[in-house]
C-alpha cells in the first residue's frame, strides 16, 4: 500500500470514534480527504461528506460508517469501580482482562475489565457466560467520588487496542469495522480527482455517524444526499477460519477480494454494473448473499426518496465485532480500484432502474 495511504489508515484506525461521539475521527478523516474534493461539508450529527465534480451526473455516494462499537458508563459503586452497558453488539465473554479508554470530560482515563482470578473461580461447576452489567470496570481509585473527579456516566468507552501488522498484508485493528470503509471512501475521492478530467459523475464519499447504534447517520445521508445511487463499504465476514459453518455462511477469504452481495437491499442493475467492471478490468471479487436485510447502512439508505439503488460490497474480515478484527491491505486496494473504474465508466445522467 502506498505510505501515505498506510499512514492515513493507521491514524483512522486509532483515533477512537465510538458511536455517538464520532468528531475526532471525522476530523482525522476530513483532513485526509479534503485536498482531493471540490468541497467538504458536515451536518447536524456530524457525518461527513467530501464531494467532486458537484454539477455531474448521476451522484454516486461511496459510504462507509466512522464509528465503532464502545461500552458506555451506566453506574459508579460506592468503591469507585465502574458498571457499562453495551453500545453495538458485544460478546461479553470477551471483554474481562481487557484494557480500556474511558473518554471523560476531562481527558481520556485507563481503566481494566476485571476478572476473577482463576484460582478463586469454582471451576467444579458450570461457568456461565457474563452478561455485559456484570462487569466492571477499574481505574485504580478507591471511592465514587475520587472517580467521578475522572469520569461521568455516560462517558463512552473504548478498547486501547490498536491497529498492528499481524503477517504480511494481514492487520488487525479494534474498529477495522468500520473505518476501513471510510478509508476506501477516500481513497475513492483520491483516485477519482487524479482522473477528475474524465468523470461525468458527482462524486460523493461519506463517513457516516451512528451505524452501530441504528445505522442512523445513513439514514439522515440517503435522505439529504440524495444519491441516483450509492454504494455501502462495511467489513464481511470472512469464514476462512477453522470454526466457522461454510454451509451456513458460504468461503469468504481475506486477500481474494470485496465481497458483493446480491438479493434483498442490493440493487439488482447496480450490482450487475459493479460485476461487469470487475470482470473487464480484471479485479477480484467474491459473491455474498443477502437473503433478508444486509446487516450495513444499505438497509437505511435503500429506503429513502422513494427508493435509492444501493448496493454493499464487504471487505472480508476476521473476528467481527472483536478488539482483534483482521483485514488484508490488498482488499482495500482492490476496492477503491473497482469503485473508482466503475465512476469513470458512467455514461453522463446514466439511471439505474429495474426494467419490467
Ligand atoms: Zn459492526
Amino acid at each position: 500500500m502506498r505510505p501515505e495511504s498506510l499512514e492515513f489508515l493507521t491514524k483512522l484506525l486509532n483515533t477512537p470514534t465510538p458511536s455517538s461521539d464520532e468528531a475526532r475521527g471525522q476530523r482525522v478523516w476530513l483532513d485526509y480527504v479534503k485536498p482531493f474534493a471540490d468541497t467538504v461539508e458536515t451536518d447536524t450529527y456530524g457525518n461527513a461528506l467530501a464531494i467532486l465534480n458537484p454539477k455531474g451526473s448521476p451522484k454516486i455516494m461511496v459510504e462507509g460508517h466512522a464509528d465503532e462499537i464502545a461500552f458506555q458508563i451506566a453506574y459508579i459503586d460506592d468503591n469507585g469501580f465502574i458498571y457499562f452497558s453495551g453500545v453495538g453488539g458485544h460478546d461479553p465473554s470477551l471483554a474481562s482482562g481487557q484494557r480500556v479508554h474511558i473518554h471523560g470530560r476531562h481527558g481520556e482515563v485507563l481503566g481494566v475489565i476485571g476478572a476473577l482470578a482463576i484460582h478463586m473461580q469454582d471451576r467444579s461447576k458450570k461457568q456461565d457466560t457474563p452478561e455485559l452489567h456484570d462487569l466492571f470496570i477499574d481505574i485504580g481509585v478507591s471511592s465514587r467520588k475520587e472517580a467521578e473527579k475522572k469520569v461521568a456516566v455516560g462517558d463512552l468507552i473504548t478498547y486501547t487496542v490498536g491497529f498492528q501488522q499481524l503477517n504480511g498484508d494481514i492487520y488487525i485493528a479494534r474498529a477495522c469495522d468500520n473505518r476501513i470503509g471510510t478509508f476506501v471512501a477516500a481513497e475513492v475521492m483520491r483516485l477519482c480527482a487524479k482522473s477528475r478530467g474524465k468523470i461525468k459523475a458527482q462524486v460523493v464519499a461519506a463517513s457516516a455517524i451512528g451505524e452501530e447504534n441504528g445505522l442512523y447517520g445513513a439514514e439522515m445521508l440517503g435522505y439529504s444526499v440524495k444519491p441516483d445511487a450509492a454504494i455501502v463499504i462495511d467489513v464481511g465476514q470472512a469464514t476462512d477460519i477453522p470454526v466457522t459453518n461454510k454451509k451456513r455462511f458460504g468461503d469468504t477469504r481475506l486477500g481474494l477480494g470485496p465481497i458483493l452481495s446480491r438479493g434483498s437491499v442490493n440493487h439488482p442493475v447496480l450490482v450487475k454494473r459493479l460485476e461487469d467492471i470487475a470482470v473487464k478490468n480484471k479485479i477480484a471479487f467474491q459473491r455474498g448473499i443477502d437473503p433478508r436485510r444486509s446487516g450495513t447502512d444499505a438497509d437505511a439508505i435503500f429506503l429513502q426518496r422513494g427508493g435509492i439503488a444501493t448496493a454493499a460490497i464487504g471487505v472480508p474480515n476476521r473476528y467481527m465485532h472483536t478488539p482483534v478484527e483482521a483485514v488484508h491491505l490488498k482488499d482495500l486496494e482492490n476496492l477503491a480500484v473497482w469503485l473508482t473504474h466503475f465512476i469513470l465508466d458512467l455514461k453522463p445522467n446514466e439511471a439505474f432502474k429495474v426494467k419490467i
